[in-house]
């Protein structure tokens, strides 16, 4: 069974489900992202496998932190939020 997520049902599924939540996206290079609609990745799949990916400090910080339950109004939390997903990446790289 597949379920699908788009922006708008979220609030129905608790909320944001990227990052490892409900599911995450790895693009056609390997690059591990929350989702196709916050196409941020810090990992291959290549190199660290799905359970790597699942543990990589990008998803690890967004699960731990308030952004991906904030409450859904309808649109795309990590893309209304975006600024605050690349400064978790940026200072990620700075450490
Ligand atoms: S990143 Fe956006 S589109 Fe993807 S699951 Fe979260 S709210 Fe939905």
């Amino acid at each position: 069974m597949v379920f699908v997520s788009f922006p708008g049902d979220e609030k129905s599924s608790g909320g944001c489900l990227a990052a490892g939540r409900g599911f995450f996206h790895i693009n056609s290079h390997g690059g591990a992202e929350p989702c196709p609609f916050s196409p941020y990745s810090d990992v291959n799949v290549r190199d660290t496998g799905l359970k790597g990916a699942m543990n990589s400090a990008l998803f690890n910080a967004l699960r731990s932190g308030d952004l991906l339950v904030d409450d859904h109004k309808g649109g795309c939390v990590l893309y209304e939020k975006r600024e605050q997903v690349q400064a978790l990446l940026a200072s990620e790289k700075n450490n």
